[in-house]
Formats: structure tokens, sequence, C-alpha cells
């Protein structure tokens, strides 16, 4: 913001005249609601913003817009004391894509007389639709060392998705199985488990894949083809599923934490 900007939107009128509006800015660390103030706005600002919002559609004026902020995390709310009709937009919707936009968010909602159910519908619906689907992923076979004439192992799949900064996050995840013990050094041909490893990597220049299982064992293939770690190294341990299904959608559901779904994940 230049100076000049910041010296004509905090003359004394936009001051008085923001603190008469029912609009506040609420902070957990000082614990109340300031009236007429907006992270990140002037007190013009603030008046123009809350210019925007419409009566509510019951027809009560006024309504009461709100901006919570908690360590860092914003959300932006409008009320109605008459109906009742209450409305959250926060910084984590999909569609916000620019900073404050959870706020022309909310205002566009509430003019268009949206309930909350409506919004977390229109949320749940796009979860579901941007969630990683078992189609969606390849899993290949695991052989240890990356050797073809190991046993088979397991199944790991990589997947992988832009940071703002350009560079690469990925995640490999893994499904090995546990034989069933029939004493204490052998084990059976059956299946009992299938556990899930993972692993994330930041910053990455571009992404890999391991080569195809190799005849013979030759450690540095993997490194040669740019991959930062070998087939071998699964990770840390997440879970112990029934089935190999349960497992593959297990680690498709933590994707999801660090922002890997179906519009976001590099086709390879
Ligand atoms: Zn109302």
């Amino acid at each position: 913001m230049n100076k000049r900007g910041l010296l004509t939107g905090w003359d004394k009128k936009y001051v008085s005249e923001a603190k008469k509006l029912n609009i506040f800015c609420y902070s957990a660390q000082c614990d109340e609601e300031v009236q007429g103030v907006l992270n990140g706005f002037s007190p013009k600002d603030v008046i123009r913003i809350y210019k925007k919002i419409k009566p509510c559609k019951c027809g009560a004026s006024s309504p009461k817009a709100l901006e919570t902020e908690c360590m860092g995390d914003f959300d932006f709310s409008i009320s109605c004391n008459k109906c009742g009709r209450s409305i959250v937009r926060t910084m984590y919707d999909f569609d916000v894509k620019k900073p404050d936009g959870w706020i022309g968010l909310c205002i566009r909602d509430w003019n268009n007389g949206v309930n909350q159910e409506e919004i977390d519908a229109a949320k749940d619906a796009e979860h579901e639709r941007i969630r990683l689907k078992p189609e969606d992923v390849v899993w290949k076979p695991l052989h240890p060392n990356n050797l073809a004439n190991n046993p088979l192992e397991g199944y790991y799949t990589l997947l992988f998705r832009k940071q703002r900064d350009g560079k690469i996050f990925g995640y490999k995840w893994t499904i090995e199985f546990q034989y069933e013990e029939i004493g204490p050094a052998l084990s059976s041909s059956l299946i009992n488990s299938y556990i899930l490893f993972g692993k994330s990597y930041m910053d990455l220049d571009s992404v890999f894949t391991y080569p195809e299982p190799a005849k013979k064992y030759e450690f540095s293939k993997e490194h040669e083809n740019g991959c930062v770690d070998g087939v071998n190294d699964y990770g840390d341990f997440f879970y112990a599923y029934r089935s190999l299904e349960e497992a593959k959608e297990g680690a498709l559901a933590r994707c999801a934490w660090n922002g890997l779904n179906r519009d976001t994940t590099m086709k390879q």
C-alpha cells in the first residue's frame, strides 16, 4: 500500500463513519470485537466494503459483519439478528484465490440469499469432486532393492504437485504385505495385513520415478534417474489395513493433507 493511500483512507471523517457501521474485527489475541475495523484495510475501505452488503432477504437492514482472526487464520461472517441467517467464509474455501478473497465471497453469498447449509453442501460436493480416486493413481509393484527376482513385497506410488514457489512437493506411499507368522522364523504365504508407509518430499526441482525393477542388482540406477532415495525407503509407518483396497484408500485420503487432489496432482 502506498503512503498516499494510507493517508486518504485514514482521514478522521472515515474513521468516525466506519465506527458507526455494524462491522467488526475480532482477534483471539485481544479477545474483543473492534467496531469499524478490518485487518489490512483503511477505514475508507471498511466503509466501501460494508456498503456492498445488502439488507437480509428477510428485509432487515444493517446485518452484522465480523472478521475473525485466530493464529493467522481468517474468516468473515455476516449475520442477521432478525431472522438468524448467518453465513461464514474462510480463507480455506476453495474458490478463495487471493488475499481477503473470503470477504468478497461471503458478501456475494449473502447478497444472493444463500444459507450456510448451501455453502456447506457446495463445499462437500467440491471436496468429493477433487478427492483423489483409486483410478487416478497407478500403484507399482515393490520388489526389495528394486530387483525383479526378489519376491513381490507390496506396492508403491509416487504423487507430486507444484508448490507456490514453482518447486515440487511429493508423496511416496508404500504398502507392504505382512505375512502370517507360523513360527519364530517362519511365515506362511497368507497375507494378514497391508501396512501403509508414507514419505513426503519438499522443494524438489523435478519429479522422479523409479526405473522398472532390474534383472540384477545395480544400486546406483535409482539415483542416476534423478531419484532422491530408493524404493526401499518407505518413510513413516501410518496404519496396518486388512485389505489392499483399504490401504490404498488410506493413502489417498491422506493426500489431501498436503493439497494433493485431482486438480493439483501432476500427470506423469
Ligand atoms: Zn434476516
